[in-house]
């Protein structure tokens, strides 16, 4: 079983930024996400974004600032439990905490703060695709130079689907979209831009089959309206599918849930003993859902967990401007 003085559920900005505050305050912790890549919201749905109100950033890309969140966290050593779900929740006699994920992992804290955005994030599989997961098979591109010189077929006809396209089209031997519609959930411009640059945007087509020995090969496309079939080379094969959310494990934990958030009070304490939330899910008067707003609210959570853990210690942390 693994031991930490913290466990943050979600690993989104909140969370990341709550791994960084907390080994500040000289509390271990570790971090659970759902997705198999931390960022939350920002990877899964806008990474090549620019943000443009995260103070201190004039402009950011919305990689750059999960790399950046985890580069500060680093020095703390947090310890990532990715693609798995918190599932259970149970108290010990105690007053400490045991988080058991969908996957069997358990985690003995001192005390609990979910950063759980909208619910555990899945990506949408592709179907049938599911045995050729990191064989050519990905939901996401969380390095660009893994794609260099690669045929890559991207599906999908959403806002990532067509930032991919866009970063990856330099890179990629070949980049080539396909999509089930003629219409697109994607930006009209982004989706220009794509065009312009010669990407096929291959409509009414879907893929029928992936092939390939160890790795994948090639990719069987059929349109869906007169049932034509062709093969192209496809050495990557990006899902872009979509997401789903859910709530789902969270309600079972006699978490209060309200419209979908976790009601908190000044301390950002939820009805649960030791158990905090913070960032997108935390609800309040006056709540607003912004990033910069969840940097706040998890660094009080943290605050507060370290003096409900240890009665003895201070809230305020000091300085971390401080030699310390
Ligand atoms: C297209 C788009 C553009 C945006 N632009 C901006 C912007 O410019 N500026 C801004 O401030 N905000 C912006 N936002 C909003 C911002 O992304 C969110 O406010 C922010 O991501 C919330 O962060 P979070 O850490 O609270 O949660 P999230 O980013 O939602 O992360 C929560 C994580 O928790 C995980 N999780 C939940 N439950 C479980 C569980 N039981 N077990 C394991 N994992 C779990 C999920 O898988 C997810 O990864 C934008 C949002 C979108 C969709």
């Amino acid at each position: 079983m693994l031991e930490v003085d913290l466990l943050i559920v979600g690993a989104g900005p909140a969370g990341l930024y709550g791994a960084y505050y907390a080994g500040f305050r000289r509390m271990s912790t570790a971090v659970v996400d759902a997705l198999p890549e931390p960022g939350g919201q920002v990877t899964a749905l806008y990474p090549e974004k620019t943000i443009f109100d995260v103070a201190g950033f004039p402009a950011i890309r919305g990689r750059d600032l999960v790399g950046n969140l985890l580069d500060q966290a680093a020095p703390f050593h947090p310890r990532y439990i990715l693609g798995e779900v918190a599932s259970e929740l149970t108290t010990r006699p105690d007053g400490s905490l045991v988080v058991r994920t969908d996957a069997g992992t358990t985690v003995h804290t001192q005390a609990v703060i979910i950063t759980g955005g909208i619910g555990e994030f899945r990506p949408r599989p592709l179907p049938d695709g599911d045995a050729w997961l990191g064989r050519g098979l990905s939901y996401f591109v969380p390095r660009l130079a893994e794609h260099t010189d690669l045929d890559v077929l991207i599906v999908g006809g959403g806002d990532s689907a067509f930032d991919w396209a866009l970063h990856l089209q330099p890179l990629a031997r070949s980049v080539t979209v396909v999509h089930r519609r003629d219409r697109f959930r994607a930006h009209e411009h982004t989706v220009s831009q794509v065009s312009d640059l010669g990407v096929p945007i291959l409509t009414f087509t879907e893929v029928a089959d992936l092939r390939g020995a160890d790795r994948l090969e090639q990719v069987l496309l059929r349109h869906s309206r007169t049932g034509e079939e062709r093969l192209l080379p496809a050495q990557s094969v990006i899902a872009a599918l979509g997401f789903t959310a859910d709530l789902g494990p969270l309600a079972g934990w006699g978490l209060t849930v309200s419209k979908r958030h976790v009601p908190v009070d000044r301390r950002m304490a939820t009805n649960l003993p030791r158990v905090y939330a913070a960032g997108d899910i935390a609800d309040y008067a006056g709540k607003v859902r912004l990033i910069s707003v969840g940097f706040g609210e998890v660094a009080l959570a943290v605050n507060n967990a370290a003096v409900a853990i240890n009665p003895d210690t201070h809230l305020f942390p000091g300085h971390s401007s401080d030699p310390h």
